[in-house]
C-alpha cells in the first residue's frame, strides 16, 4: 500500500464542491453545475479537468438535450479512492473498506471480548486495517476510528471517563500512526456516524441531529452545515443532560441522566418508556439548536427502533403542533451496525475532498 500524501487534498472549496455535487448520485454537465454553484461554465472546465486528471471523477456519456453539440456528463469514480473505518469498542472492532462513495467494499468483525492493554489494542487496530487494506481498486487513503467518547478529536487522544482504565488518556492515533505509517483519524462514534451519513447524503444534513445509542447515548449535530465539535471535541453528550431531576444515579455522578433513564428503563423490560427517555432527548436537541433532520442509529435503536420512532415522532407533533413552520423530519440510518465503522471511514474521506467547513453547500 501507498501511503497517501497530504497533497492529495482538493485544491479548494470549488473542487469540493463539485465533488459534493456529483456525490448526489446522478450524473452532471457543466452546465448544471455551473448553475448550481454560480460560476461560469469555464471556469466549471477548469475544475473538471483537476478532477478529472486525478481520476477522482470521468466522463460518462452524453446527451442532446436539443439543438446542437451534445452535452457532456460527469461522474465521481467511486473506484479512484479507498478508506478503512474501524468501529472500536471495549469488547469488538468492526472493520471496513470503503470506496469513495461511501460504499463498502469489504466488512470484518473481530471480538475482542475484553478492553486490552493499549500496546495491545494498537497490534489489533493495525492488523485489522491490514487485513482491509488490500481489498478493492483505488489509492488507500487513511483509517479512521470511531469510538465511544470521551475523545479529543484534534490530539487524537481518548480521554477516559469518571472512571480511569487502561485507555485513559492513550494517544491511539499518534500511536496506530506510528505503526502503521498511513494517516490516522480518531473520533467520537457519534462524530463518525453524522460524518458518514453526509457523505452519503450531501446537503441534506446541513442542520442535523444524529442520535446514537449503543452501550451509552449520545449525540452529534450538524449546524449551518458545520459539524459541531465544541471547545474540547465534547459537543452532544446529550447522553448526560438531565431528563428527570433526581432521577436514576448515572455512571457521571450526577443523578436522572438521559442515557442513566434510558438503560434503566430497558433493564426493567420497560420498552414504552426508554422510548419516551429518547423523544425527550431529541426533543430538547431540536429545542435547542433548531435542526430539521434527526438520525437514530446504533444497535440498541435498532432492536426497539419501531417503538422509538413512534415516541419521537408522537412528542415532535405534539410539541411542535403550535408551530407549524417547524418541520422536523426524523430518520433512521441506512448504515445498520456498519453506521459508526462507515463513518469513520468518511471522515477520512471528508478529510481530504470535504467542503471547507464554513461553507454550506449551495442547493
Ligand atoms: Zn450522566
Amino acid at each position: 500500500m501507498r501511503p497517501t500524501s497530504p497533497l492529495d487534498r482538493v485544491a479548494g472549496a470549488h473542487d469540493a464542491a463539485v465533488l459534493a455535487l456529483a456525490r448526489r448520485g446522478e450524473p452532471v454537465s457543466r452546465g448544471e453545475l455551473a448553475e448550481a454553484m454560480q460560476v461560469t461554465p469555464q471556469a466549471v472546465s477548469k475544475i473538471l479537468s483537476r478532477l478529472t486528471d486525478r481520476g477522482l471523477m470521468g466522463e460518462v456519456g452524453t446527451i442532446t438535450p436539443g439543438p446542437g453539440k451534445p452535452t457532456t456528463l460527469y461522474s465521481i469514480v467511486p473506484s479512484s479512492r479507498r478508506a478503512i473505518g474501524l468501529h472500536l469498542t471495549r469488547s469488538r472492532v468492526h472493520g471496513v473498506v470503503v470506496d469513495l462513495a461511501g460504499e463498502i467494499l469489504e466488512r470484518r468483525e473481530l471480538e475482542t471480548g475484553r478492553l486490552q492493554p493499549v500496546p495491545e489494542l494498537i497490534e489489533t487496530l493495525a492488523a485489522e486495517t491490514r487485513a482491509l487494506a488490500d481489498t478493492g481498486p483505488g489509492d488507500l487513503l487513511g483509517v479512521g476510528i470511531g469510538m465511544p467518547g470521551p475523545v479529543d478529536w484534534a490530539e487524537g487522544v481518548y480521554r477516559g471517563t469518571s472512571e480511569p482504565d487502561a485507555w485513559s488518556g492513550a494517544p491511539i492515533r499518534q500511536l496506530l500512526l506510528e505503526e502503521l505509517g498511513m494517516p490516522v483519524l480518531l473520533d467520537h462514534d457519534s462524530l463518525a456516524a453524522l460524518v458518514g451519513e453526509k457523505w452519503s447524503q450531501p446537503g441534506l444534513l446541513d442542520h442535523a441531529a444524529l442520535v446514537l445509542v449503543e452501550d451509552g447515548l449520545g449525540a452529534s449535530l450538524c449546524l449551518d452545515g458545520a459539524i459541531v465539535r465544541g471547545a474540547h471535541s465534547h459537543a452532544g453528550e446529550a447522553g448526560h443532560t438531565v431528563v428527570r431531576m433526581g432521577g436514576v444515579l448515572c455512571s457521571c455522578g450526577r443523578r436522572g441522566c438521559a442515557q442513566a433513564e434510558y438503560q434503566a428503563a430497558l433493564a426493567e423490560d420497560d420498552e414504552d418508556r426508554a422510548a419516551d427517555v429518547l423523544a425527550t432527548v431529541v426533543l430538547n436537541l431540536v429545542r435547542l439548536a433548531d435542526v430539521d433532520r434527526v438520525v437514530l442509529g446504533g444497535r440498541t435503536v435498532y432492536a426497539h427502533h419501531a417503538t422509538s420512532m413512534d415516541a419521537i415522532r408522537r412528542a415532535l407533533a405534539e410539541s411542535l403542533e403550535a408551530e407549524p413552520w417547524l418541520h422536523v423530519e426524523v430518520m433512521l440510518s441506512t448504515r445498520g451496525t456498519d453506521l459508526i465503522a462507515v463513518g469513520a471511514a468518511c471522515e477520512v474521506l471528508e478529510h481530504e475532498y470535504g467542503l471547507p467547513q464554513a461553507l454550506v453547500l449551495p442547493d
